[in-house]
């Protein structure tokens, strides 16, 4: 199988971290997620989570220096060199241009955006819940999330704290501001695919899995 860097973007609330699993899982690659790196160094409370914390509660972005230093440390993982799926970074034109320069002349291969209208991320977001463990996702409605017990792995099911409707607003006002125009610097590149994550998960993940083999990716 070939080696290819994959870049998965959307708003908050896109379905990121479902499809990113999956493409992971079906291509052997890892997935490096911003998002769940940083929750970790608050929940260990290491010298970075206690200087981004207070800004992930409150749905801001954390600055450019901090994410690509985490970003540059985690390439040079063995496992990072096989190829690797980013999910949640780049977010801004700076993270996107020092992606670039970590690459080198592997680069990026493909961008896929799973795009969700506003109002269909919200009403995911408000109704999400997530295991502090494992990182499973359920709905407000769901048993474990009622019984705050996770199915998987017994860990509790909470809702994030920047899933509040003000953070929410935040995280989409950001989105649009710092990370929609990575969309026209990947499209003028040619690297680009759009999919509606509207679908159901699995009609998602066929479309993604038709754009990888169509480009010869895998
Ligand atoms: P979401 O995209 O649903 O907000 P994530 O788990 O991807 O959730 O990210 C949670 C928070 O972590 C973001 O709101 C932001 O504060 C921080 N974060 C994650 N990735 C980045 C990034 N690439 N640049 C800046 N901040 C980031």
């Amino acid at each position: 199988m070939s080696k290819f860097n994959l870049l998965v973007l959307g708003k908050q609330g896109a379905g990121k971290g479902t499809q990113c699993k999956r493409l992971c899982e079906t291509y052997g690659i890892p997935h490096v997620a911003t998002g769940d790196m940083l929750r970790a160094a608050v929940k260990a409370q290491s010298p970075l989570g206690l200087q981004v914390e207070s800004i992930m509660k409150s749905g801001g972005l954390v600055s450019d220096e901090l994410v690509n230093a985490l970003i540059a440390e985690r390439l040079l993982e063995a496992d990072a060199h096989q190829g690797i799926l980013l999910d949640g970074f780049p977010r801004t034109l700076g993270q996107a241009t020092a992606l670039d320069e970590l690459l080198g002349d592997d680069g990026v291969s493909l961008v896929i955006d799973l795009d969700v209208a506003s109002d269909l991320v919200t009403e995911r977001l408000s109704a999400r819940r997530v295991c502090q463990e494992c990182g499973a996702i359920y709905r407000d409605t769901d048993v474990a999330a009622i019984s705050g017990t996770c199915e998987n792995c017994g860990g509790d099911v909470i809702q994030r704290a920047d899933d509040q409707p003000d953070a929410i607003r935040k995280r989409l006002e950001t989105y649009e501001r710092d990370t929609a125009p990575l969309l026209s610097f990947y499209a003028e590149r040619g690297l680009l695919a759009t999919v509606d994550g509207s679908l159901e998960p699995d009609a998602v993940t066929a479309q993604i899995n038709a754009i990888i083999a169509e480009r010869g990716l895998a």
